[in-house]
């Protein structure tokens, strides 16, 4: 592929060999300037009609750095808008996010960090946005937090909002989202009154949200109609979470309060055991739950893939000619 040029440089003056490597290097840099530049996650809603994004975890501080690397560079390759990396909401709780997001970064993929706020006071937060900032991380999810037994919790932040209206006061220039529920914040008396704290989210400074996993497309319809109807105008992303195994299924029935319709309790029944099954079934239903949302009109969806390079690329390889054909070819990145 390459034998062309070089036979061309051979045949070529200095001062033309000087020039065309000048030429080469420039867009080299242009390329390479383009892939790295900090780009807000809320300008990529304008220019999209639906996003499409994963999330990852870091890894424990003694697994293996090269796994995650690897796992990043399969992610990445898939060209996701964006990745989201997730952080503890323990103490200062946020350690290795940064690093993971720099990474992603790296890899030629936006990064949205998670930074919790529950037990953390203001220096911990500004700490953690600058090491934020040395990361080259522009984009920020703000959250509560889950509350961890035993850990002092902030004085400085009762809320995401608070920890918002702190990162947009902090002068630092973050594009800033926030978490959602289509079936209610657990602790909330109501979706109704959770939507109403949702709305002091968007109005502390959120660009856009992203939904907390559901398997019923029709909560996620309701609730984009409730949030219309208290005046929330920014994009909101559907969580999808592809249960594709044992250990998927035992944390979400426990943790996450999502309502389980029929459809996936009979494909529990039946392929708890059975891992190979479990994978495809869950693939397939997370694919299907997908095309419904962005045939709706949804403004994206972001995939909890866990990690999972091999899922994730089922999942993008169904969806992509749909993404193609709602974005244009203009807006596609895949
Ligand atoms: P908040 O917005 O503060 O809401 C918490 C509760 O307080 C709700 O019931 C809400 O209705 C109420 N509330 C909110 N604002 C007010 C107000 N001003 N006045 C009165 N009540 C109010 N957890 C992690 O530890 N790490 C992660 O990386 C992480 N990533 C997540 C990503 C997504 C997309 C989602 C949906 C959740 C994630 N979580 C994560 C879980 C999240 O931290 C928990 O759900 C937590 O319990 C609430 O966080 P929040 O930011 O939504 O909190």
């Amino acid at each position: 592929m390459f034998a062309p040029f070089f036979f061309f440089l051979y045949n070529m003056n200095s001062r033309q060999k000087a020039n065309t490597a000048f030429a080469a290097s420039f867009a080299f840099f242009n390329i390479y300037a383009e892939r790295t530049r900090n780009m807000k996650i809320s300008e990529l809603f304008q220019k999209k009609k639906a996003v499409y994004s994963f999330e990852i975890f870091p890894p424990k501080p003694t697994a293996d750095y090269t796994t995650v690397q690897d796992t990043i560079r399969q992610l990445s390759d898939l060209h996701p808008d964006y990745i989201s990396v997730t952080c503890s909401a323990g103490g200062s709780g946020n350690s290795r996010t940064p690093e993971i997001a720099q990474l992603v970064k790296e890899c030629g993929i936006e990064p949205l960090a998670h930074l919790t706020c529950i037990h953390a006071d203001k220096p911990s937060v500004l700490a953690a946005l600058e090491s934020l900032e040395q990361a080259h991380v522009s984009n920020i999810l703000a959250l509560r937090g889950d509350r961890i037994e035993g850990a002092q919790e902030s004085k400085d932040f009762a809320h995401a909002s608070d920890l918002i209206r702190f990162i947009r006061e902090s002068g630092r220039d973050f594009d800033i989202a926030a978490a959602c529920y289509p079936e209610g914040h657990p602790e909330s008396d109501s979706l109704a009154a959770d939507v109403r704290n949702l709305k002091k989210k968007v109005d502390a400074g959120a660009r856009h949200l992203n939904s907390q996993l559901f398997f019923e497309n029709e909560d996620f319809y309701r609730f984009e109609d409730m949030l219309a109807a208290a005046d929330i105008d920014v994009p909101v992303q559907a969580g999808i979470m592809p249960l594709v195994k044992k250990s998927h299924v035992d944390r979400i029935i426990s943790l996450s309060g999502a309502k389980i319709p029929a459809r996936i309790s009979r494909m529990i029944a039946r392929f708890y055991d059975k891992p190979d099954s479990l994978m495809e079934a869950g693939i397939a239903y997370a694919i299907e739950q997908a095309i419904d949302l962005l045939s709706a009109g949804v403004r994206g969806v972001h995939m909890y893939v866990m990690n999972n390079p091999y899922v994730a690329r089922r999942i993008t390889e169904s969806l992509s000619p749909i993404l193609k054909e709602i974005n244009g070819a203009d807006n596609a990145n895949r």
